[in-house]
């Protein structure tokens, strides 16, 4: 999709401020600076639409941006290391949860983790949870710029094993530097929305 319009809908704290109606939403989820954001400025052509941050795990809401009135695209804040108290964290891993697994239009979700490195528990245990509760997912190598294409295959290879994927299971390389994938990526979202 060449996509002209987008904007930030909402950067919802709890469940009564996402968008109603019935437009098919795609949850992009990953480690803080894993490059959430820098994927999805390459998939709606801007440069700094969603913001990049220096500073691990700082989003603390889900931000919906709606794509060609389309579709939204929903960037779920970083697991791993949010700076933030027990408490808060708990609580928001509730409602990321629930909005996770029960969300009618959440009509798949885009699990990235960093190319140069082996996925880490936390990568394994949120895909373990997404196939857990059938949430379609593609699975992104993001920053393989910074690797040599002769360790593609091994990169995908590594991934498949440690997430125990599946041979069919959606999986792709991603650079946002170069865009390697990102037609790729396009097209698992028009697959899983029909848009
Ligand atoms: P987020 O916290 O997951 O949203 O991560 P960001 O998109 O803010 O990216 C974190 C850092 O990684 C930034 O310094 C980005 O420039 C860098 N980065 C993200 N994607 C890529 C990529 O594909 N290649 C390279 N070389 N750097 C990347």
């Amino acid at each position: 999709m060449e996509v002209n319009q987008v904007e930030l809908t909402i950067s919802a704290v709890e469940e009564e401020q996402y968008p109603t109606g019935n437009q098919p939403e795609i949850a992009l989820v990953g480690r803080s600076n894993v490059g959430k954001s820098s994927l999805t400025n390459v998939l709606i052509n801007r440069k700094n639409f969603a913001h990049t941050s220096s500073q691990p795990g700082k989003t603390q809401t889900l931000n919906f941006y709606h794509v060609e009135d389309q579709l939204y695209f929903v960037d779920v804040p970083g697991y791993g290391y949010a700076k933030v108290s027990k408490k808060q964290r708990e609580k928001f891993g509730k409602m990321i949860e629930h909005y996770l697994s029960s969300r009618p239009q959440l009509k798949g979700v885009i699990e990235l983790v960093d190319g140069r490195h082996e996925p880490t528990d936390d990568d394994v245990a949120m895909y373990q949870w997404l196939t857990y509760y059938h949430v379609p997912t593609l699975v992104v190598a993001t920053k393989v710029d910074k690797v040599k294409p002769s360790q593609f295959n091994r990169i995908e290879k590594q991934v498949r094993q440690v997430f125990s994927m599946t041979k069919i299971a959606p999986f792709q390389l991603f650079s946002a530097q170069t865009k390697l994938g990102k037609e790729a990526v396009w097209n698992w979202i028009s697959q899983q929305t029909g848009v």
